[in-house]
């Protein structure tokens, strides 16, 4: 273990974009939490490739839909590493196409407290870390909004985009508040990218057939939303703060 390198904690980062920032996070010298809900054996995985290239990682179970989850995941981290440099709020959840008319209760709660909950408690972990007023040293975060958040998701998840604008709100209100606690708080806006998402919410094939609609003419790949987050994080963003960057091939 080396002790000077910087830690970041990637909630979601098993699979799809998360697992594409921990890979590169990685290779630029984080070492890395792998946060993840379930599957195991993915994150175990990602954490084997990791370390087979040289660089330094760990599996963190916990579900940020639930305030023990978000406990055992900072614990964890707390824990392995004993410092905390970064937060990539990357863990959410899409459901299956719907109108509101038929969207339940149970339902937007779910949506509400993974999306938003998880993603303003974890914020609030990583400020009491990272922020000077508690003896911190500084930091980066940076929240996975979408696309969906100014196109509203109208017929498809209207919940869903309504739970990424409030990241988009969110985002710009704690860049303000901890902006003199050595803390820079950002956003990405990924368009349609390839990961396993669209099938959880019931549409396999939703990146290849949107492909027409982008004006890239092709979905994105999670490396590309994965390389502007590690911009995000990294000095050269020094004077970024409260900004929220379209990763969208244009959408
Ligand atoms: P994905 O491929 O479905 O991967 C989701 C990751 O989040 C997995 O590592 C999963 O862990 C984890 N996760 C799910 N629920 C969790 C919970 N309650 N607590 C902790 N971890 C949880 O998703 P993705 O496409 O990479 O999306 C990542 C982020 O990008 C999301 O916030 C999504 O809304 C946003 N985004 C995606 C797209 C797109 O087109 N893909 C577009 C715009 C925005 P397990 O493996 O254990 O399930």
């Amino acid at each position: 273990m080396i002790a000077d390198r910087p830690v970041l904690l990637v909630t979601g980062g098993s699979r799809g974009i998360g697992a594409a920032v921990c890979s590169a996070a990685a290779r630029q010298g984080w070492r890395v939490a792998v946060n993840y809900a379930s599957n195991k054996g993915a994150a175990d995985k990602l954490v084997a490739a990791i370390s087979d290239a040289g660089g330094e990682a760990i599996a963190v179970e916990g579900d940020v839909g639930s305030e023990a989850g978000i406990g055992a995941i900072f614990a964890a981290v707390d824990q392995a590493f004993g410092r905390f440099d970064g937060l990539v709020n990357n863990a959410g959840i899409v459901d299956v196409p719907a109108r509101i008319d038929e969207m339940s209760a149970e339902r937007l709660e779910r949506m509400f407290r993974i999306n938003i909950t998880g993603s303003i408690r974890c914020a609030a972990e990583a400020v009491r870390r990272m922020s000077t007023r508690f003896g911190g040293k500084g930091g980066a975060i940076v929240n996975v909004s979408s696309m969906a958040a100014v196109l509203g998701s109208a017929g498809q998840y209207v919940d869903y985009a309504a739970s990424k604008g409030a990241i988009d709100t969110f985002t710009i209100g704690l860049a303000r508040e901890v902006a003199t606690e050595g803390i820079r708080v950002n956003a990405v806006r990924p368009g349609v990218i390839d990961t396993e998402i669209h099938a959880s919410g019931g549409l396999p094939d939703r990146a290849r057939d949107m492909a027409s609609s982008i004006p890239l003419q092709r979905p994105g790949q999670a490396n590309e939303v994965a390389d502007t987050i590690l911009y995000l994080l990294s000095p050269s963003a020094s004077y970024v703060t409260g900004a929220i960057l379209n990763v969208s091939g244009g959408r």
